[in-house]
């Protein structure tokens, strides 16, 4: 089956608003947008709102929260809810990307929480899952995985507006990727466990972890890879087209 393609770009804790509103001004003059492709911008959240002003009505763009709080609001400073993210603009959020996991100490338990809110909250969730080094060595890819993916989405059967994004640990920001053929293979487990899961069968696995302009076009050309989560190389308006173009 094919499904739409989905091109995420993480920019992490970069672009405050008049940079992003800059990027975008190149982005959009050098991006060809093509049916059946979608590409997401997920800034930091000072950002959302240009961003999804200057997104506005092109079918083909949308913004989202790179995180969420677990509720909607109260006294929890530095935080975002999904209606603070929704209110600027976000119609979309990642969950549970490594950074949040491994940096921040987020439990699987609050992965699960993060992402009730944002389906609840109407919003398209990006689910990151994904094994440390020490875990992928020792064998124990898939059970990681499973744990990963049976803790966020319990719960959570049949809800249309989910994506998973496969980041192996070891591969972001590092330079060091998957092959197309290893991603392929964990991306074909995940489809089983989504499938055991009561998850729907639409629902996008995305590849994220040092993708290029290079490698992007050998990864979606794998079986089962319906897009890509990018962060380093999503910063420049142009390498970013690049990879939008491909495959
Ligand atoms: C990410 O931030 O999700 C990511 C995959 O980063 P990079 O592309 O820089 O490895």
């Amino acid at each position: 089956m094919t499904r739409p393609i989905l091109f995420a770009a993480n920019w992490k804790m970069h672009l405050h608003p008049g940079e992003a509103r800059t990027y975008l001004d190149r982005f959009l003059e050098v991006d060809q947008p093509r049916a059946g492709r979608t590409v997401a911008f997920f800034p930091p959240a000072v950002s959302i709102d240009v961003v999804a002003r200057m997104l506005k009505g092109r079918e083909h763009y949308l913004t989202g929260a790179q995180d969420v709080d677990t509720e909607p609001k109260g006294a929890f400073t530095g935080a975002t809810s999904v209606q603070l993210a929704r209110g600027a603009g976000a119609a979309a959020a990642l969950i549970g990307h490594s950074e949040r996991r491994h940096v921040y100490g987020e439990t699987d338990e609050q992965t699960h929480l993060k992402l009730r809110a944002v389906l609840d909250g109407g919003l398209l969730a990006i689910l990151c899952v994904g094994e440390k080094l020490a875990e992928r060595e020792a064998g124990n890819t898939m059970a990681v995985i499973e744990r990963q993916l049976s803790a966020a989405l319990r719960g959570v059967e049949a809800h249309a507006d989910l994506a998973v994004a496969y980041e192996p640990v070891w591969a972001i920001g590092t330079g060091r990727n998957a092959t197309p053929a290893d991603a392929s293979e964990v991306h074909g487990g995940i489809r089983s466990i989504l499938g055991r899961l009561g998850i729907p069968v639409e629902t996008r696995v995305l590849y994220g972890g040092s993708v290029k302009p290079d490698n992007v076009a050998g990864l979606l050309a794998a079986p089962g890879i319906d897009g890509v989560l990018v962060g380093g190389a999503s910063l420049d308006p142009d390498q970013w087209a690049d990879i939008c173009a491909a495959g």
